[in-house]
Parts: C-alpha cells; structure tokens; sequence
C-alpha cells in the first residue's frame, strides 16, 4: 500500500511534468474514476496545463489550469509511470494522459486506488482530505503535539496509522517506525512515557525521511520506473533475525492487520 514515502517519492519524480500542457486523454477502465464518465473526464483535461503536484496524507494533487486539480487517492495499490517515448497500454492500463510536443503519464495497477477531479475549491469539502490529521514531517507535528495525540486508549499501531490524526502512515510505516522507537505496536498509546513519546516523535521523522530519501518500499516503483531502495526492518519478516542483531522477527494480528516487531529490542 503506498504510505507518505512512496507517494511523497512519486510526487517528486512527476515535478518535471509542470508546464506541460494535456493534449489527450485515454480511459481504459472508467471505473478508476469516482467523479466523471470517461468522456468528460478526458474533455476536462484536454488542454489544460499542470501546475503542481503536492501530497496530502497517502493522496497526491495534481493541480491543473483553470482550477481543475487530479486527486489520486491511493489504496490497496496503484502505481503512475511516465514515458517520454509513449505508454503501450496493458490489461492493468486504467488511464493515460498524452502530454503536447509527446510524452505519456500512465495510472495503472489501481487496487481499489481512485482518481477523482475537481475543482480547487472544492478541495476542503471533499471529506478524506477536509478530516486528514497533522503531517508528520509539517512543522506542526511537534513532539507536544505527539504526546497530545497519545492520550488515548489505543494501541500506538493503531494511533500512528489513524489519518484523521496523522496523515500518511499506514500499516507498514508504522510497523518500521515502531521497531526504530524501540515501542511494541500493541503499547497503550496513554501509557508511553515522555521519554518514549519523544524517542517515537524523532523515529517518526527520521523513518519517513529515510524512506523517502531511498524511494520507498522495495516493492513500489516512482513515475520513472525507479524501484523503492528501502531495506525494512521488520513489515513482514516474521522468522527472520532483527537488524539490530539480537533477535528473531515475530508477526501477530492486530486489529484484523498483521503486525511484526522483534520482542527483544521492541517493549
Ligand atoms: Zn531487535
């Protein structure tokens, strides 16, 4: 599932795409798309130029002229790819955008991931984004505002993987920013210390920066084909030793999700 690094990651390598102007657009699978039939879609689109692309949460903005902005709301799974010489379209194919003077932008793999269009102003009313929570690498996400957010009766899994508190940490972020805390992820988040609560707030920025500055997770590919370089440190390698070299990755269940962490350095 694409959390903040990758989409952060497929932010960046789409930057080179401001300026260029739509030429035509090709729906494959008009289902991708929450909010236009295909042939809407693609008369929207046409002729309008990107202007920038930005990361809300787990979502990217792509915004375009005349106030039209490009949600793409990531899920299960989903991928973006640009190709100077043109996309050849396959089954997994849901949308191609073929730019002016060449070049294609390929959305495909989308595993329950949608694509929405709208105006800017309408932006704040769209209910994922208006209820997304503190970005974890904003100025905002200060370690006051962690320890406020922990006063509650859930696990801290649980807690870090809630956007509308933190928005963009999944599942498996989660899971690698636990391990780097040295924290459990079934912990009552009330019951961390200070101490804790700051060693997680440091783990949370210096694991989602590293996770960035190596492209993701090793399965996700950025716009340009460049595959994720991150080496993870316990999301889902259950058996096997923990890089800190003192102990054996367990997995369990929590929350109906599955959760790993290594019981000789994580408490
Ligand atoms: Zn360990």
């Amino acid at each position: 599932m694409p959390e903040l690094p990758e989409v952060e990651t497929v932010r960046r390598s789409l930057l080179p795409l401001i300026g260029r102007t739509i030429r035509r657009v090709d729906v494959r699978l008009p289902a991708a798309i929450r909010t236009h039939r295909p042939v809407q879609f693609a008369k929207v689109l046409a002729g309008k130029s990107v202007r920038k692309v930005e990361r809300r949460g787990k979502a990217l903005l792509i915004s375009l002229s005349s106030g039209w902005v490009l949600v793409v709301h990531f899920k299960l799974w989903g991928l973006l790819r640009f190709s100077a010489e043109g996309i050849r379209p396959d089954r997994e194919t849901a949308v191609i955008v073929h730019f002016k003077r060449g070049g294609d932008l390929e959305f495909r793999e989308l595993q329950l991931s949608t694509i929405e269009l709208y105006k800017q102003r309408r932006l704040p009313r769209i209910e994922y984004l208006a209820n997304l929570g503190v970005d974890p690498l904003s100025a905002e996400f200060t370690k006051e505002r962690l320890w406020e957010l922990m006063q509650r009766r859930v696990a801290v899994r649980a807690l870090l993987t809630d956007q509308e508190r933190i928005a963009g940490i999944g599942n498996l972020w989660a899971h690698e920013i636990l391990h780097a805390a040295g924290l459990r992820p079934g912990r009552q988040a009330i019951a961390l210390t200070l101490a804790e609560v700051e060693g997680l707030h440091q783990a949370v920025r210096r694991v989602l920066r590293s996770g960035i500055a190596r492209g993701g997770e090793p399965e996700f590919s950025d716009a340009l084909e460049r595959k994720g370089r991150v080496r993870l440190a316990v999301y889902g390698r259950a058996g096997q030793p923990c890089p800190r070299g003192d102990g054996t990755i367990v997995a369990a269940r929590s929350g109906g999700r599955p959760s790993f962490f290594c019981p000789a350095c994580q408490h």
